[in-house]
C-alpha cells in the first residue's frame, strides 16, 4: 500500500478508490480513476480514448474503475477512462477536434504546443512516470475494421522493459501480435523510457459489445495477475497470437473513394492488389498493391478517405 499516491490532486487512502475529471492545463479535462490497493505492489497504468470513436477500450476502462475491489488488491491501477473526450463527444475519429491532430502521434508530448502536444504532455509527465507497466486500450476507429491484436513495443534502450512487455503480451487473448518499431504512439513512448508497455486493439466500425468488453476486461485481469496484483496467475490463451515482425502501413496519397480488395485475416500474395481509389466520378485513379506474402490486419470501411489517413496495413 502507499499512504501517499497522488495523481494530479487525486490521492485515495489505502484500499480506497476515487473517480473525478482531472485538468489538462487550460486545454480539457479527463475522466480519472485512482484505485489505491490495500497491499503493496506494482502500479498499473490503463488509458482508452485516446482515439474517441474506438468504443471497447473506454467502456472497458469505465466498467474495471467500478468493479475493481481496492481492498483485494496490491499495488495501484490508474484508469483515464477517456483521454480524448473532445472526439469522443462529438464522435470524431482518429483526432482531436480541438487542434485536429491524432494524439498519439504526439508523443512524449509539448507542453508549449496545441491541445494535443499537451494532453501528450500531461500524460507523460503525471500518469506514464508513476506507472510500472501501462496498457494503452485502443480499437478500430468508427471507419476502421481489425481483428482483436496486440502491439509490442521493440525498440527501446531497455531491454528488460521489451522483455517485460513481451513477455506480457502473451496473456492478452489476441489472434495477432505486432512487434512494433514506432516511436511516438503513448506505448511506444512508455517503452522507450523504460516502462513496459502494450497498445491492445479489439472492436471497431463505431461499436462496442457485452462480449468484446468482457474480453478486454479478461486482458486486462490477466495482466493485473502477471503483475501480482492479486493471488491467481495469469492464464494463457487457448490459441498463442500470430506474432508479425514486420508490418506496412499504407495510407491514402489522395482524396477520394476507397475500396478494399482484400478483408482483415485474409492472405493476399506479393504484386497481388489489395485495394483502390476512385475519384467521386468513378474513375479509378490509384491502385495499391501488396509488396509482400502477407496477412491482411485492418481496413477501412468508409467509402470516403482523405490523403494522409490509413487505408489498409497488412503484415508478415
Ligand atoms: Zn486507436
Amino acid at each position: 500500500m502507499k499512504q501517499d499516491f497522488n495523481i494530479c490532486g487525486l490521492s485515495p487512502a489505502p484500499g480506497e478508490k476515487i473517480s473525478d475529471y482531472v485538468q489538462v492545463g487550460q486545454v480539457c479535462s479527463m475522466p480519472v480513476t485512482v484505485i489505491n490497493g490495500a497491499g503493496r505492489g506494482k502500479t498499473l497504468l490503463i488509458t482508452a480514448g485516446i482515439h474517441g470513436g474506438e468504443y471497447p477500450g473506454i467502456q472497458t476502462a469505465t466498467e474495471l474503475a467500478q468493479e475493481i475491489d481496492p481492498g483485494k488488491i496490491r499495488g495501484q491501477i490508474v484508469i483515464v477512462h477517456c483521454v480524448n473526450t473532445a472526439a469522443f463527444y462529438q464522435r470524431v475519429s482518429y483526432i482531436s477536434p480541438l487542434d485536429g491532430k491524432n494524439i498519439n502521434r504526439l508523443f512524449p508530448g509539448d507542453a508549449g504546443g496545441s491541445a494535443g502536444d499537451q494532453t501528450a504532455r500531461f500524460l507523460t509527465e503525471n500518469f506514464q512516470k508513476k506507472a510500472d507497466f501501462y496498457l494503452d486500450l485502443h480499437g478500430g476507429d468508427i471507419h476502421e475494421k481489425l481483428p482483436p491484436y496486440v502491439y509490442c513495443p521493440s525498440v527501446g534502450e531497455d531491454k528488460r522493459a521489451l522483455e517485460t512487455a513481451r513477455k506480457a503480451a502473451e496473456y492478452i487473448n489476441a489472434e495477432y501480435m505486432v512487434m512494433s518499431t514506432a516511436t511516438t504512439g503513448a506505448y511506444n513512448s512508455r517503452a522507450i523510457l523504460g516502462i513496459p508497455s502494450l497498445l491492445l486493439e479489439r472492436g471497431g466500425q463505431g461499436q462496442w459489445s457485452r462480449r468484446q468488453v468482457d474480453r478486454y476486461k479478461e486482458d486486462v485481469i490477466n495482466i493485473m495477475r502477471f503483475l501480482g496484483m492479486v493471488d491467481e496467475k495469469p492464464v494463457l490463451p487457448q490459441k498463442p497470437a500470430v506474432v508479425l515482425q514486420e508490418v506496412v502501413y499504407l495510407d491514402s496519397d489522395l482524396d477520394g473513394c476507397w475500396y478494399a480488395c482484400a478483408d482483415i485475416r485474409e492472405k493476399v500474395e506479393k504484386g497481388q492488389r489489395i485495394g483502390y481509389i476512385r475519384d467521386i466520378f468513378g474513375n479509378v485513379i490509384k491502385e495499391y498493391y501488396a509488396e509482400f506474402d502477407a496477412v491482411v490486419l485492418y481496413v477501412a470501411t468508409s467509402l470516403a478517405i482523405t490523403k494522409g489517413t490509413r487505408i489498409i496495413t497488412y503484415g508478415r
